[in-house]
């Protein structure tokens, strides 16, 4: 078994082999797949790394706790979430975007991934169509904005949790998703997208997911169901995740423990 590296030790080799992007004037690193750090949390994630390592030198379980649905909390281990009854707005940068098709084909899916959730448990998205054409400092602003994004990178999406700053909340569109052989339902890959917004993790990051699948750190985690190969959270890897990414009966529990019933199942009275 190789010795456990320290965590600068990993630092300098993620900013070695993890992609990078400068969005929005901030250097970023792609990890996962789909989810992308500033050096300070990559920094904070090769922490995370290290210990795992460390505690599987030393025979310990070094993170290998059974996980489900996975959500996040934060370092006095409340549950990161957005807060009740925030209508969760969003817009979907029209320039941004290659073609009129390329936009009216995201746009339409955002309306399916938002509609999914929101029928799953309780949050609500709304689609400010009338910044699609910009948002003009100091005007009106979307929670988050939805824009594509060439590097000549083969992602495919790139999404963002809830607790990051305002200037962060980016859910990155790659040329790939538009690709006649992505071979994903691009519904559900904006389904997949918006459960990191809304706080999930990946469902492979769990150890009964086959081996296979990336590894992930699990710090500042909480269970929310148990391990589902078929959860919208679970990428398609080691012979087990779905190419349509629906939102499954144990996803649907386990987002309700942190938001809730839908709307649309509860009789509100003032
Ligand atoms: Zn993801």
């Amino acid at each position: 078994m190789p010795s456990p590296r320290s965590a600068g030790e990993i630092f300098d080799e993620l900013k070695q082999t993890k992609h990078k992007i400068v969005i929005d004037g901030i250097e970023c690193y792609i990890v996962e797949g789909d989810l992308r750090l500033d050096a300070g949390q990559l920094l904070a994630y090769a922490f995370e790394l290290a210990e795992r390592e460390q505690a599987r030198a030393g025979g310990g379980s070094g993170g290998e706790q059974r996980q489900p649905l996975v959500g996040i909390v934060d370092d006095e281990g409340r549950m990161v979430r957005w807060k009740k009854g925030l209508l969760l707005t969003y817009n979907v940068l029209r320039s941004s975007f290659a073609s009129d098709a390329d936009y009216q084909t995201v746009v339409q899916a955002m309306r399916v991934a938002t509609a999914d959730w929101e029928a799953t448990c309780g949050v609500n998205f709304k689609h400010l169509s009338e910044l699609d054409g910009g948002v003009t400092p100091g005007g009106p602003a979307p929670l988050f904005q939805v824009k594509a994004f060439d590097d000549g990178s083969g992602f495919i999406a790139v999404a963002f949790f809830p607790d990051e700053p305002p200037a962060r909340r980016t859910v990155l569109i790659f040329p790939s998703f538009f690709s006649p052989t992505l071979g994903f339902d691009r519904a559900g890959v904006l389904r997949h997208e918006l459960g990191h917004v809304l706080g999930f993790r990946h469902e492979h990051i769990r150890s009964e997911a086959p081996a296979l699948c990336p590894d992930e750190p699990l710090g500042n985690t909480i269970n929310l169901s148990d391990y589902d190969p078929r959860s919208v959270m679970h990428y398609f890897c080691g012979g087990v995740g779905t190419r349509e990414l629906q939102i499954t009966d144990v996803d649907r529990d386990a987002a309700r423990k942190l938001y809730g019933p839908p709307d649309k199942d509860v009789h509100y009275f003032d």
